[in-house]
């Protein structure tokens, strides 16, 4: 097979096994769904009380979290997420081509997240869409990319009525732990069309009494370790500083996110 050098040609083949599985765990969630009387998931007992409502819809993921693989290629990324052992995976990759893969069903749960916090979120990978973006973490994202990306998102925001805010980094989920995406990552440009927001700092005046660790913690940042949150907004909205610290330029750029995100 020359599957080595076409790889979306013939990925049909390539992955016909993971193809295989992913069919049978989702008839399993199918049967799951299809209960009747449904059998009460808590351990507890109500199957003789059993009225099935006439209303109800599928969950929706109401985020979008946005990662870089870290690794060489979009061919190693899609080896990655068809391991089991890995035990990890996302909803969508980005190839640097800007061909899009599309791994999991949107209404079901991708391991892409991890352990985390964002405002009162405490179970990311339930509520969101993981999108990778294949890039090695020290290189810049691709044209072809962003502009999948941002078609991607802009689908996405409109299935699922996913608010402006609600578009964001690992890093911002998880910092310290997560880097992801780089400084490369152009989030002015995804705001501008709608996905998280950007500051203007425009004849901002910060209040004398501004906090702004609290401004982090508003916007939905764990603050448990202040430095860490600060490295990760500095990533995100301020990427050619490098420090950790808090300056006069910060204060007005985080009292005018603070607004924003609230
Ligand atoms: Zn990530």
């Amino acid at each position: 097979m020359v599957c080595f050098v076409f790889i979306s040609a013939c990925s049909s083949n390539l992955y016909k096994s993971t193809n295989r599985s992913y069919k049978r765990q989702v008839k399993n969630y199918a049967k799951l769904l299809r209960e009747y009387p449904v059998k009460d998931s808590v351990g507890l007992s109500y199957t003789d009380n059993w009225v099935g409502t006439t209303n109800f819809t599928m969950r929706r993921p109401n985020f979008v979290v946005i990662h870089h693989t870290a690794q060489n290629s979009c061919d190693s990324t899609l080896r990655t997420f068809t391991l089991a052992r890995t035990a990890v995976s996302a909803h969508y990759v980005i190839c640097k081509t800007g061909t899009v893969y599309h791994m999991l069903n949107d209404l079901l749960r991708a391991h892409h997240a991890g352990s985390g916090k964002w405002g009162n979120v405490s179970d990311m990978n339930s509520s969101s869409i993981g999108i990778e973006i294949d890039n090695n973490g020290s290189e810049p994202f691709t044209e072809q990319q962003i502009n999948s990306l941002l078609q991607l998102l802009e689908r996405l925001k409109k299935a699922f009525n996913i608010p402006t805010a609600n578009f964001i980094g690992h890093l911002d989920w998880a910092p310290g732990r997560k880097v992801d995406p780089s400084r490369y990552f152009p989030w002015q440009t995804l705001a501008e069309k709608g996905f998280g927001f950007w500051f203007d700092t425009t004849n901002v005046e910060v209040p004398q009494d501004f906090n702004a660790v609290q401004a982090l913690r508003i916007m939905g940042y764990n603050i448990n370790k202040p430095d860490i949150a600060i490295q990760s907004y500095k990533i995100h909205f301020v990427p050619q500083d490098t420090t950790r610290m808090i300056n006069d330029a910060d204060k007005k750029i985080l009292f005018d996110l603070m607004k924003k995100y609230q």
